[in-house]
């Protein structure tokens, strides 16, 4: 009998056990898609370039060719060749190869810094996983289609070539795209498993690119949404920094909450006050970003924690602490326990606070004290702060239009306004004002 069948079949184990596609991939010229080189940044390109000219592979990868496909501008440009670190790094004047686990390149060209990747290799059964199937190292290097299979989504596995302007794909990634589709490469649960951050990216992307998730990376979400208890605090930071500063915040929080993929959210939005406070927030990230301005982590996080701060000094007080003590004690609980929750960094923590301890005093308004918080290096950011607490009915509305009009006026002027803003007197305020029975939820804040 034939032998090759058996030779094919024994091929076929083998490379199920090393899990190495033996794919070769469809290659799109330019006038099959709609990349050109000229939509790459510069310094990418030259860099692609230099690796060409000095006889290795090189491709421009990732988000960048994804979002250029989808007619979106790319916020960076990565580059994947089949050159080692080693052989990368003599090739330009400035280069540091960076990452322990897997090192890689950065090239540094004026002010931009390209991350230049090698090929990364397959997994096969050597990569250790730890109990609930993640991965917890990653293999070396690789082919080009091992570096392809690795990565998450298949829309997220396209390389460019700009020399010929063409893509290379190894995963349907083409198709995908024109079918505005989001599909794990691999069999879903198994790549979740892996990296359960990948949930995430999925709803992240899928609500910043308007794709649709296909149904079979859609289904295991639910499932394995309790996997996410398992992620490293820093990575966990690193995405949901993304998140939040996607320019669909908002949407794509509510989507994280309904597949239930991060637990702190549920914590901090406790209550309508709460959710009505952080959808400001949100919705305030989103317009800033839409219009082009910047918005600060520190910001963010300082009003995804500000619910629970109050809640937790309104508590205390109520429990007989005096407002200043509740609040500062506050200040430190709830970054201790729901800081943690969310992953924000202790570098943070610093600057969330100083936000926050500004905040009483914007309801100070007496002799020299308004100067003293314009002066504030953070008065602007804890300003805005402040406008967004108003409009949750937290204080007045009038107290955030005399800052606004304070900031630009006249030395008269602010004089006047200071005489009219009738703030209780700043000694010992609290002696003298604390009143029995209040339940509202600003004590702090006129009592300061
Ligand atoms: P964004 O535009 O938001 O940066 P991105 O897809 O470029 O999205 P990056 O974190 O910059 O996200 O990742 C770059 C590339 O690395 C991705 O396009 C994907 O190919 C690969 N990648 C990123 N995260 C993962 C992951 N968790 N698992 C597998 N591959 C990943
Ligand atoms: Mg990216």
């Amino acid at each position: 009998m034939d032998a090759t069948p058996k030779k094919n079949m024994i091929r076929g184990i083998i490379a199920r056990l090393l899990k190495t596609p033996n794919t070769k991939p469809q290659v799109y010229s330019a006038s099959e898609h709609p990349v050109r080189a000229e939509q790459i940044d510069a310094a990418a390109l030259s860099v692609v370039r230099r690796l060409q000219d000095a006889g290795f592979q090189a491709f421009v990868v990732g988000g960048a060719v994804r979002d250029l496909l989808l007619a979106r501008r790319p916020k960076d440009f990565d580059v994947a060749t089949n050159a080692t670190p080693e052989e990368i790094r003599p090739l330009f004047r400035r280069a540091f190869i960076i990452g322990r686990r897997f090192r890689l390149v950065h090239v540094h060209i004026g002010h931009e810094v390209i991350e230049v990747s090698t090929f990364r290799g397959a997994q096969t059964d050597e990569n250790a996983t730890d109990d609930f199937g993640r991965l917890l190292s990653d293999n070396v290097y690789g082919s080009q289609a091992d570096d392809a299979v690795r990565r998450d989504f298949t829309i997220n596995a396209l390389y460019f070539d700009p020399t010929t302007e063409s893509v290379w794909d190894y995963v349907g990634g083409i198709k995908d795209v024109r079918m505005r589709r989001l599909k794990l490469i691999g069999t879903p649960a198994t790549r979740y498993r892996e990296d359960p951050v990948r949930m995430l990216r999925a709803i992240r992307l899928a609500i910043k690119l308007d794709l649709t998730i296909a149904p079979s990376s859609e289904k295991p979400i639910k499932k394995l949404a309790s996997l996410m208890e398992n992620i490293p605090t820093a990575r966990l930071f690193e995405e949901t920094q993304k998140l939040l500063l996607s320019g669909n915040a908002q949407k794509t929080i509510d989507e994280v909450r309904r597949y239930r993929l991060m637990p702190a959210l549920d914590a901090i939005i406790a209550n309508e006050h709460a959710e009505r406070f952080i959808r400001l927030a949100l919705t305030h990230t989103d317009n800033r970003l839409m219009s082009g301005r910047s918005v600060s982590p520190v910001y963010l996080f300082a009003a995804l924690l500000w619910p629970a701060v109050v809640e937790n000094r309104d508590k205390r007080i109520q429990g007989g602490e005096k407002s200043q003590a509740a609040f500062l004690n506050a200040i430190e609980e709830i970054l201790e326990s729901h800081g943690k929750m969310l992953s924000v960094p202790r570098r943070f923590q610093g600057s969330i606070r100083e936000i926050w301890m500004l905040q009483p005093r914007f309801t100070q308004r007496v002799a020299q004290r308004p100067y003293k918080l314009l002066e504030q290096p953070r008065f602007r950011i804890a300003y805005d702060f402040m406008r967004m607490r108003a409009e949750n009915d937290e204080l007045p509305e009038e107290v955030g239009l005399w800052w606004e009009k304070f900031q630009t006026a006249s030395h008269d002027e602010q004089r006047s306004l200071i005489a009219e803003a009738g703030d209780p007197p700043a000694k010992k305020p609290r002696q003298r004002r604390r009143r029995s029975g209040n339940k509202t939820a600003k004590p702090a804040e006129t009592s300061e």
